[in-house]
């Protein structure tokens, strides 16, 4: 593209350059900005959108009610645990008392006391039999909460098998519902790639080129890149059968167009001279001379040798003499060095 010679034309190509990115920058932006505010396609499910409410419903009731009662059981029973210990430090208490009486009493053969042997043995029977009542109480909730543990186990094993199947469901919807996302926005993102590639192949050379490019960027990155999201399974395969399609299309482009150029070059290496030199663009000639290579041929060229006046491969002349001075010049100048004679008289 830039085959400019003049300082200034470098530089305005290098600001259309920033142009084409600037303009590309801007298209991605109003891109993302429309599809964010299409209509949405996507919907969020979770998953109480695929679990069967009829069934499920009163399971789950039934679950927070035993999960309730099984609270206050569990409660219940940590309070008759705590009466159980209570009455039974109780019983030991008064029997270690009672025994040491005894104990006592042994010793000081004091027979008469039976009455109150009597009423001391009443009162640790009485003991015994509210230790043996806090007792029960504590089997009773016991039995009670493995009976409503297991009632749950068994609830809650159905409802986690309907959430599992819902959860299968919801798997399947979210997977049918990316891919329509996916195709959507290929649909949106194939026909820019087109675009891009007609604009390529028939106006990339016109002056409007920036604004060419500027537009290939952005159908190059929204397809190749802000489509990558919302890739399903499969779609890596349509990336890169795409990716595929462009680089054969731009494979066979460049081919071709060698073939063109190396007929071309054939075709004008066998005209005459002059008119060879006339068709080529005089800053084109300029920039290739610069780099040492022949204008005509484009092959590489000594041009520092002074006897060097012709090209050793194509024949086409470097350097002349001034028509009015005699001076050695390039024969692709327009005017003398020496005098100022235009080339052309
Ligand atoms: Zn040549
Ligand atoms: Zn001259």
């Amino acid at each position: 593209m830039s085959k400019a010679a003049r300082l200034s034309e470098k530089w305005f190509n290098r600001a259309l350059w920033l142009v084409a990115f600037v303009f590309a920058w801007f298209l991605l932006g109003l891109g993302t900005a429309i599809i964010r505010d299409l209509p949405h396609v996507e919907q969020t499910y979770s998953i109480e959108d695929f679990v069967d409410h009829a069934t499920i419903d009163p399971l789950r009731a039934q679950l927070e009610t035993l999960q309730q009662q099984h609270t206050e059981t569990n409660d219940k029973l940590d309070q008759a645990q705590l009466t159980l210990n209570t009455r039974r430090n109780d019983y030991q208490a008064m029997r270690r008392t009672f025994e040491n009486w005894l104990a006592t009493r042994d010793v000081t053969q004091q027979n008469q006391q039976d009455d109150e042997l009597v009423g001391r043995t009443a009162t640790l029977d009485q003991l015994k039999a509210l230790e043996r009542d806090a007792e029960k109480a504590v089997e009773t909730l016991s039995k009670k909460q493995l009976d409503q543990n297991q009632a749950e186990n068994k609830i809650r094993t159905q409802v986690n098998q309907l959430e599992n199947d819902a959860s299968q469901a919801l798997y399947n919807a979210n997977q049918k519902q990316s891919t329509r996302v996916f195709l959507y926005r290929l649909l949106l993102a194939l026909p820019l790639l087109a675009l891009a590639g007609w604009m390529f192949a028939k106006k990339r050379k016109t002056p409007y080129w920036p604004f060419v490019w500027g537009f290939i960027i952005f159908a190059l990155i929204t397809f190749f890149v802000e489509l990558v999201p919302y890739l399903p399974d499969y779609g890596g395969y349509v990336r890169y059968l795409v990716g595929i399609v462009i680089t054969v299309l731009g494979g066979k482009y460049a081919i071709s167009a060698l073939q063109t150029y190396l007929e071309k070059q054939k075709l004008a290496e066998s005209q005459p001279q002059l008119l060879r030199r006339e068709e080529l663009n005089y800053d084109t000639a300029l920039t290739l001379l610069n780099k040492g290579v022949c204008p005509g041929c484009e092959r590489g060229i000594d041009l520092k040798d002074t006897r060097n006046d012709f090209c050793q491969h194509c024949g086409i002349g470097l350097h002349n003499k001034c028509n009015a001075c005699g001076a050695r010049k390039s024969a692709f100048s327009k005017f003398c060095q020496g005098c100022g004679a235009s080339a052309s008289v």
